[in-house]
C-alpha cells in the first residue's frame, strides 16, 4: 500500500471520451503547481512503442520532460517495458472487472503507474499531476493500491457525445480517422463509464463531479471551485471572461485539443441539437436525468 503522506496526489479525470475531459486538464493544468500528462493509459502504445508526438510537438522519445520521466521512473522507457504494460492491462484493467478489481498482477501494473506519477512530479516540480485516461476501470485499480487518488468525473450530455462521436476526425498525430461510433454504442458506454465512476464514490473514492456545460458556462466559478475542491490556488488569470490561454503541456496522449497553444474560447457547441438524438436519450435515461439533462427531444 501507498504512504498517503509522501504520495504524489493524483486527479483523475474520468468519464467518456468526447465529453470535455482534454479542455478541463488543459485549463486545470494552467493552475500553479499542477502537471498534466495526458492519457497516460495510451502512453504506452503510442508514445513509447509508436513514438507519437507529446502535446510539446515533439515526439515522445525526444521530449525533454518524458525522457526525464522515464529515466527517473524505470531507468528509461524501453519496448519490453511497455508491452508488458500492454499485457498487464488486458489482464486486470477492464471495464468488466470494477466490480472484482482484485488480481495477482494488480499490484505490478498500479506501480508502474505510481513510479509514472511520483517522477512527473518530480521533473515538473510540481505537487499535483493529472491523469486524463478517463476509463473508470484504470481509476479502480489506482484505488484498490492505496494512492492518494481524487477523481474528477467529466459528464456531458450524451446526446452531445453521440453527436460528437458520429462524426469524422483526423488525428493530428498521423491524420487517420479518430474512432466512430454509433449512438447506441456510445450510449452504452457513456453509461458503463458513468456507472463506474459512481461506484468508486460508494467504494469511498473522492470523486467530484463536473458538467461540461457548467465549465463552459461558467469558466471561471467552475474551475474555482474545483480548484478548491483539490485543494490548489485558485490563480486564474489565465481567464478573461470566455477566453482561456493555454500554455505548451507535455501530454503524452489525449484527443487533438492537447496541441492547443494560445487563446482558446470557451464556448458550447449545441449543433448536436439539430442531429438525431432520441436513441440516445431514451438508452441513457434514467442516469442522464440524475446529472440533470432532462427532455427527450431538447
Ligand atoms: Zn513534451
Amino acid at each position: 500500500m501507498i504512504d498517503p503522506s509522501t504520495a504524489t496526489r493524483v486527479v483523475f479525470l474520468g468519464g467518456l471520451g468526447r465529453s470535455g475531459s482534454t479542455l478541463l486538464e488543459r485549463l486545470l493544468g494552467e493552475l500553479p503547481g499542477v502537471a498534466p500528462l495526458g492519457e497516460v493509459a495510451h502512453l504506452w502504445a503510442r508514445g513509447v512503442l509508436a513514438g507519437e508526438p507529446c502535446g510539446c510537438g515533439e515526439p515522445f522519445p525526444d521530449c525533454p520532460f518524458w525522457r526525464k520521466v522515464g529515466e527517473r521512473a524505470f531507468g528509461g522507457w524501453t519496448g519490453s517495458l511497455a508491452e508488458r504494460m500492454l499485457t498487464l492491462r488486458q489482464r486486470v484493467d477492464r471495464t468488466r472487472r470494477v466490480l472484482r478489481i482484485d488480481h495477482p498482477d494488480l499490484a505490478e501494473y498500479v506501480q508502474a503507474y505510481r513510479r509514472v506519477y511520483d517522477a512527473a512530479a518530480e521533473v515538473a516540480d510540481a505537487r499535483l499531476v493529472i491523469d486524463s485516461s478517463k476509463h473508470a476501470s484504470l481509476a479502480h485499480c489506482l484505488a484498490a493500491d492505496g494512492s492518494d487518488l481524487h477523481v474528477v468525473q467529466v459528464v456531458r450530455d450524451p446526446r452531445a457525445v453521440a453527436h460528437s462521436w458520429r462524426r469524422t476526425v483526423a488525428r493530428p498525430e498521423d491524420g487517420r480517422p479518430m474512432a466512430r461510433w454509433g449512438s447506441g454504442r456510445t450510449a452504452l458506454h457513456w453509461t458503463a463509464q458513468n456507472l463506474a465512476l459512481d461506484l468508486l464514490a460508494r467504494r469511498g473514492v473522492q470523486v467530484t463531479r463536473v458538467r461540461y456545460e457548467d465549465l463552459l458556462a461558467a469558466p471561471r466559478d467552475t474551475l474555482a471551485s474545483l480548484a478548491e475542491r483539490l485543494g490548489l490556488r485558485t490563480e486564474l488569470s489565465f481567464i478573461t471572461g470566455t477566453t482561456a490561454h493555454l500554455t505548451t503541456a507535455h501530454t503524452a496522449s489525449g484527443n487533438p485539443m492537447r496541441f492547443t497553444v494560445g487563446r482558446v474560447e470557451l464556448a458550447l457547441d449545441d449543433t448536436w441539437r439539430s442531429g438525431p438524438r432520441r436513441l440516445v436519450a431514451a438508452l441513457t435515461w434514467p442516469l442522464r436525468a440524475r446529472y440533470g439533462y432532462r427532455g427527450i427531444a431538447v
